[in-house]
């Protein structure tokens, strides 16, 4: 372990570690920090994992970029080339197929623990990254030259950008002094991997029922991994029902959409918010992914919204880099927080208003809610639209996330 890094990245999850991967690439000294060792073997025939991301093409494009693709591929990842939304409350539908698009999929679903391990593997491999792992941080001084962490066995390190990118409750953030604004949904994600009766057809199927959606999305194996938003205290009751009590809620709640539903893994719950961070920055100290906002997985934007956080932040790091000039300089972390905060502000009140909508009694309002779910399905450049949104391609990408 060395005193001092150009970059100490914190937190080694998704987005972490793609911060970390894009800047040893381009021989950025940097180091990654976790407080676990992920787990990186398992089983070849072990069913899928209960976390799970639909990753757009421009988070693939970034991961691509940062060498980890092809290996995350070998592993396992599962295409889907359409999206079919229905409203249980109201005649509305929407379907997106990939033949619209230039592209052949729309996206991909990846195990949150296959991308990680993919970029460990890449990190490990490249000179210029060190993983320091398990490492706890116990005191964080965000200083005018640089920002300086004590470690739990008594180490201190300095570096002169410290990334935290520590989860949604970041210990980094709170040191930093940073606020949040946002509330608690009220609602839980709960997640399971079930294998069903009929196939996925390589579609991802949702379903928005009165206390949220439900998500069916597509598997190995024929598989699926289901995201199934409910109030907190439903989703509390429905994680300890026995398996074919809970299948039998799950056939009734996606309109036996693929049969009947055969069997279920473990399961877990999430309990959801809306989070932002009031600053994406202080002096020598920036935030990626959850540790910057939480927002409803109901279009499954979380990730792919912190993988572009990871390949701005690198971007402009390495540009300052090149150009000669300080990375830590209070100007390049500026220029990050107002590039990333105001995308996903955006992205994730969009989130919200939709969670909004869906969940609302009013009878009318469901009405004009199916007949617009129909106009945009019917209205070519409506559709297109919504179709770039999801697939993650919009204007003012990273240059990472704009490698096809
Ligand atoms: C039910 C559900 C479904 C979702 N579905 C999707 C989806 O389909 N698509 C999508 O894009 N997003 C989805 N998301 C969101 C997505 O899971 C998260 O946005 C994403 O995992 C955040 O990645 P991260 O790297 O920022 O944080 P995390 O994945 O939380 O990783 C944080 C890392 O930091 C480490 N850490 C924590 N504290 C410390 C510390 N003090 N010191 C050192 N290390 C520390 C942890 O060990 C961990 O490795 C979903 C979320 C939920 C709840």
């Amino acid at each position: 372990m060395k005193p001092h890094y150009s970059v100490i990245v914190v937190g080694g999850g998704i987005v972490g570690a793609t911060a970390a991967c894009a800047l040893a690439v381009e021989g950025i000294d940097v180091a990654l920090l976790d407080v676990h060792n992920p787990v990186r073997q398992w089983p070849d025939d072990e069913r899928a994992d209960i976390r799970v991301s639909a990753l757009t093409r421009a988070s693939q494009n970034i991961l691509k970029a940062v060498g980890v693709w092809d290996a995350m591929a070998e592993r396992n990842i599962e295409p889907y080339d359409q999206m079919h939304v229905w409203d249980a409350s109201s005649a509305g539908l929407l379907h997106f197929d990939a033949a619209d698009t230039k592209y052949d999929v729309l996206g991909h679903i990846v195990e949150n623990r296959v991308t990680v391990a993919a970029l460990w593997d890449q990190l490990e491999s490249l000179p210029s990254a060190s993983l320091l792992c398990p490492a706890k941080v116990t005191d964080l001084s965000c200083h005018i030259d640089k920002a300086e962490i004590t470690l739990e066995d008594g180490s201190v390190l300095t570096a002169d950008v410290l990334i935290a990118a520590d989860e949604r409750d970041s210990v980094l953030r709170q040191m930093a002094g940073i606020q949040t604004t946002g509330w608690e949904y009220k609602q839980d994600g709960l997640v399971a991997t079930i294998s069903t009766e009929k196939s996925h057809q390589n579609t991802a199927w949702q379903r928005f029922l009165p206390e949220g959606p439900l998500a069916l999305l597509p598997l190995k194996n024929g598989d699926c991994s289901i995201v199934w938003t409910l109030k907190h205290e439903t989703a509390q009751e429905y994680i300890t029902l026995a398996d074919d009590e809970f299948l039998q809620k799950l056939e009734q709640a996606s309109e036996g959409v693929l049969g009947g539903m055969l069997s279920v893994g473990p399961r877990g719950a999430f309990p959801l918010r809306f989070q932002t961070a009031q600053q994406y920055t202080v002096e020598h100290f920036v935030l990626v992914g959850d540790a910057a906002h939480a927002m409803h997985p109901l279009a499954g934007q979380g990730a792919n919204a912190g993988l572009l956080d990871a390949a701005a932040i690198a971007e402009i790091i390495i540009k300052t880099q090149q150009k000669g000039r300080p990375i830590g300089s209070r100007k390049s972390l500026r220029e990050y927080e107002q590039w990333r905060k105001g995308d996903n502000l955006a992205m994730m009140s969009s989130m919200d208003v939709i969670n909004k909508m869906y969940t609302q009694e009013n009878e009318v309002f469901k009405q004009v809610r199916g007949l617009g779910m129909q106009v945009i399905n019917q209205t070519n450049i409506l559709k297109n639209y919504f179709n770039q949104y999801a697939m993650g391609l919009r204007a003012d990408l990273p240059e990472l996330a704009n490698k096809d």
